[in-house]
C-alpha cells in the first residue's frame, strides 16, 4: 500500500497542431488507502494523469511519488502498480486462470502453488470461481470486468489504477460493480484511484473527488464537500443532476445594510449578514442554486420569490423535475410528486437564502456558499492539497 504525490506535474504532448497540454501543474497527496475518484469531461486529463502514473506515459514537468519514492524514471513493472482499462484487456486464447496468472509469472519468482492460492482467491472475491476454466470470448461484459479486476487483485499491488472500468456495462451492472469494487476495497484498504466522466459514480465511491477541466484541478474534496461547497461555478455545474440553475445578478445595498440580488425576470432581498460577507466584491456575481433547493409556494412574500412559466413536467416517480422558462432562461425545480402545475402555467418560486452560492462574474469563484456563510470562506485549491 502506498502514498501517492503528485508535486507540480505538467504533460503536453508535441501534435502535428502544436502543443498539447493535457495535465497543467497538478499538485495532490493522496493518503495510503484511500479511494480517490478523477472526475471531469472528456480531454480533461483524467486519463493521461493516470496514465502518467502507471509510467505508461513520460512527465514532462514535475514528480510524482510512490511513499516518499520518486518513480519518474522507473519503468511500469518497478511502480508496483496495477492498472484496470476499460477494455479489460483480456487474452482471448487464455483461459480466466491463465489470464489472472499471467501477470504474476511473467514479473515474479513466485512458485506455481503460490500463483495459483492467489488466483483462488481473487477469483472468490470476486465471484468468478466457476469461470476459471473457461476463456474470455464465452463470459459476459460483467464477467470478463471481474476477471480484469481479479487479474489486478492477484498482483497485490500498492496502487489500484481503473480507467473508466464500468463504462461497458448496462446501467444496472454498473450500480451493481461500483458497490463491489467499494466492498473489495474497503476488504483489501489497497489505495485506489479511479477514473471516471460519470458524476454518479464518482460521488457514490469517492472518499475524495478530483475533479479536472482542461488539464487543471478544479476542486479535491469529499463528495459532501463538492456538492454543498462547490469550488466555482464548473464544480457547482458539474456535480449534481438535475444541475444546478445559474442566474447572472448584481447585488444593490440599501441604506439599512440589507440587500436585494437583481437578476434578469426577479429580485431577490438578502440580509446585512450575506451582504457583509460579500462586501468587498464587485457587485456582479453569478447566482447558484440547486433544483431541490427551489420551491412552489404562491404564498411565498414577494421579496423572496419569483414567477416563472412552467414548459416541462417531468415524473421521475420519487418526485417530479419541473422545468420553467423565467424571463427566457431555463429554471430546473425537483419537487413532491403532489406539485404537478400544467404546462403553461404560472408559479411562485422560492428559496432560502442559507442554500443560494454566489460566485464572481468574471473569476467564477464562489464567493458563498449556502450552508456555510461567514463561518468558512470558500476553500482555495492550495488549502485542498
Ligand atoms: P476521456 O474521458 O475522453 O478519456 P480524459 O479526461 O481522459 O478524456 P485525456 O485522454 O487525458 O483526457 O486527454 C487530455 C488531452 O490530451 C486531450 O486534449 C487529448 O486530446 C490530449 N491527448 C491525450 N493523449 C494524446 C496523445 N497521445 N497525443 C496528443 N494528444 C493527446
Amino acid at each position: 500500500m502506498a502514498r501517492v504525490e503528485f508535486n507540480d506535474v505538467t504533460k503536453v504532448f508535441e501534435d502535428s497542431s502544436g502543443p498539447i497540454v493535457a495535465v497543467e501543474e497538478l499538485s495532490l497527496d493522496i493518503p495510503d488507502g484511500e479511494f480517490v475518484v478523477f472526475v471531469g469531461p472528456s480531454g480533461c486529463g483524467k486519463s493521461t494523469t493516470l496514465r502518467m502514473l502507471a509510467g505508461l506515459e513520460t512527465i514532462t514537468d514535475g514528480e510524482i511519488k510512490l511513499d516518499g519514492t520518486r518513480v519518474n524514471e522507473l519503468s511500469p513493472r518497478d511502480r508496483d502498480i496495477a492498472m484496470v482499462f476499460q477494455s479489460y484487456a483480456l487474452y482471448p486464447h487464455k483461459t480466466v486462470r491463465q489470464n489472472m496468472a499471467y501477470g504474476l509469472n511473467l514479473s515474479t519468482d513466485l512458485q506455481e502453488e503460490e500463483i495459483d492460492r492467489r488466483v483462488v482467491e481473487a477469483a472468490e472475491m470476486m465471484g468468478i470461481e466457476d469461470l476459471l476454466d473457461k476463456k474470455p470470448g464465452s463470459l459476459s461484459g460483467g464477467q470478463q470486468q471481474r476477471v480484469a479486476t481479479g487479474r489486478a487483485i492477484v498482483r497485490e499491488p500498492s496502487v489500484f489504477l481503473f480507467d473508466e472500468p464500468l463504462s461497458n456495462l448496462d446501467a444496472q451492472l454498473r450500480k451493481h460493480m461500483r458497490t463491489e469494487l467499494a466492498r473489495i476495497h474497503t476488504e483489501l484498504g489497497i489505495t485506489t484511484i479511479y477514473v471516471t466522466h460519470d458524476q454518479e459514480e464518482a460521488m457514490t465511491m469517492a472518499d475524495r473527488i478530483v475533479i479536472l477541466d482542461n488539464g487543471r484541478l478544479q476542486q479535491v474534496g469529499t463528495p459532501k464537500d463538492v456538492y454543498y461547497r462547490p469550488a466555482n461555478a464548473f464544480v457547482a455545474d458539474f456535480i449534481g443532476s438535475p444541475s444546478m440553475n445559474f442566474f447572472d445578478v448584481s447585488l444593490d445595498v440599501a441604506g439599512d445594510g440589507t440587500g436585494t440580488l437583481v437578476g434578469d425576470g426577479f429580485e431577490y432581498a438578502v440580509s446585512t449578514e450575506l451582504v457583509d460577507t460579500i462586501d468587498a466584491g464587485t457587485g456582479e456575481y453569478i447566482l447558484a442554486i440547486r433544483p431541490e433547493n427551489l420551491r412552489v409556494d404562491e404564498d411565498a412574500p414577494a421579496e423572496k420569490s419569483f414567477e416563472a412559466t412552467v414548459d416541462v413536467v417531468e415524473v421521475i416517480g420519487s418526485d417530479n423535475f419541473l422545468y420553467l422558462d423565467l424571463a427566457g432562461q431555463e429554471c430546473r425545480v425537483r419537487t413532491p410528486v403532489e406539485i404537478e402545475p400544467e404546462i403553461g402555467d404560472t408559479v411562485r418560486i422560492t428559496f432560502d437564502e442559507a442554500d443560494l452560492h454566489l460566485f464572481d462574474r468574471d473569476t467564477e469563484e464562489a464567493v458563498v456558499h449556502g450552508h456555510n456563510r461567514a463561518e468558512e470562506a470558500p476553500q482555495t485549491i492550495e488549502q485542498q492539497v
